[in-house]
């Protein structure tokens, strides 16, 4: 099916709310082997809404909102797409009765407005919400679908998942399974040109490739009959790329430098602990998103200043005074400091020029040192990053989590 996206939502276009359910929901209709033809947002508006839906529904098989099934006045796309589906509203018992219970269990009283909520165009497929209050609905009028789901994203992708995800499985004809292949230590279009020709012989599978600061991802997709046959299509592709960029390769799937990093620690069960400068907690806070973060992590010393240097992990006011802050030096003893306070297996310690200010020619903005203390083994590496603050820092984070994960790679 050729499938649109309505975002319904004042907050989208005032741009204080990122359309998220687009992509989200982009996503995973592709990898059930649809195709998504437009992506659209508008405001809480009746006029518009019925508008925009007919246009979508004129050139796709199928139209999914996102948004304004709440109780609240401005939501009002369940009422259009029942006008523009020609349906009538009735209520739904059992939409009815699930929200009462949830009104109960918060000890709430239900309100007239929600009542309204239960209330679904008549023959549609209801989606019952766990999440929320508002049920959502597919409803079909002359081959063609409307499927409605709630704003937010939490109780979307819960609806979307136990309830529409079936439903276009049933109207899909193909399956469509991707490889990801992560690389690091090469940059975009280097690794575009060591599979050109790979990427312009193939049309099943595809390959495309998608860059974020410092990590390069390669995306291999097939479709065929079923999932078995489309991985079957992948073996051969996958592996010519892996022939071709072994060296870089960091590991499959949707994941990054930072679960690669982590699943090393935790694998060899290694404790951790950091000196952040520059980074000032950056690191520290990508391990600490992970919930088992206390399995490995253990502290980081956050020495943005010379005082602190000394303070807390003991650098030498001579090192600091002869070399700078800035320098294998300091860098060093930022690692041995932190070693000598924790004794975790693997110490690191960051110190770099973020910028925009604060740079000489001897020492311009983006250069960062990097040290890693790993089995008494200390190393200390010179980067020179180009970008903005925020880009410097992000560089420094993913180089100090490949220097990690190379040095557990090497010594374990
Ligand atoms: P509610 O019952 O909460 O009113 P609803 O289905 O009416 O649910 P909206 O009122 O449109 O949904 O949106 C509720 C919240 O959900 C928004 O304030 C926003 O934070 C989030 N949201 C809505 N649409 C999107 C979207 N397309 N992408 C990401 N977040 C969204
Ligand atoms: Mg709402």
């Amino acid at each position: 099916m050729n499938i649109s996206i309505l975002a319904v939502g004042t907050e989208l276009l005032m741009g204080k709310t990122l359309n998220t359910n687009a992509t989200e929901l982009s996503k995973a209709i592709n990898q059930l082997g649809h195709g998504v033809r437009y992506h659209l947002t508008i405001g809480d508006n009746p006029e518009r809404l019925k508008q925009t839906l007919e246009f979508l529904l004129s050139v796709s098989d199928m139209v999914i909102t996102t948004g304004g099934l709440g109780p609240t006045q401005d939501d009002l796309t369940k009422e259009t797409i029942a006008s523009v589906m020609d349906k009538k509203l009735v209520l739904d018992q059992k939409a009815h009765d699930m929200m009462l219970e949830r009104f109960k269990s918060f000890n709430v009283k239900m309100t007239e407005n929600n009542v309204i909520q239960s209330y679904l165009p008549e023959n549609a497929i209801v989606m019952y919400n766990e999440k929320g209050t508002a049920p959502g609905f597919i409803s079909e009028n002359d081959g063609k679908y409307v499927a409605a789901l709630p704003g937010p994203p939490r109780e979307m992708r819960h609806m979307f998942e136990k309830s529409l995800k079936a439903f276009l499985k049933d109207k899909s004809q193909m399956a469509i399974v991707s490889e990801y292949i992560n690389l690091f230590g090469i940059g975009e279009s280097t690794a575009e040109n060591k599979i050109d020709d790979i990427i312009s012989e193939q049309t099943n599978p595809t390959i495309a490739i998608y860059a974020n600061i410092g990590q390069v991802s390669l995306r291999v997709t097939a479709s065929a009959e079923n999932e078995e046959q489309a991985k079957e299509l992948l073996e051969p592709t996958v592996q010519r790329i892996k022939d071709r960029l072994g060296d870089y390769i960091i590991g499959y799937g949707e994941k990054s430098i930072v679960d690669y990093t982590i699943e090393a620690l935790m694998s060899h069960d290694l404790s951790l602990s950091l000196a952040e400068s520059c980074t000032g907690g950056m690191i520290a806070s990508e391990f600490v998103n992970f919930p088992g973060a206390s399995n490995f992590f253990d502290r980081s010393y956050i020495t943005y200043s010379n005082q602190a240097k000394e303070d807390m992990i003991g650098v030498s006011k001579t090192t600091l005074e002869t070399y700078g802050a800035v320098s294998p030096e300091t860098c060093r003893e930022m690692v041995e400091g932190v070693y000598a306070q924790t004794g975790s297996d693997v110490c690191l310690a960051v110190t770099g020029i973020a910028g925009p200010s604060g740079g000489s020619e001897e020492k311009p903005v983006g250069l960062v040192y990097i040290g890693i203390k790993v089995k008494d083994q200390v190393t200390v590496k010179k980067y020179q990053f180009t970008g903005d603050r925020f880009v410097i820092r992000k560089r420094s984070l993913l180089s100090s989590m490949s220097m990690i994960l190379n040095h557990i790679k090497s010594l374990y």
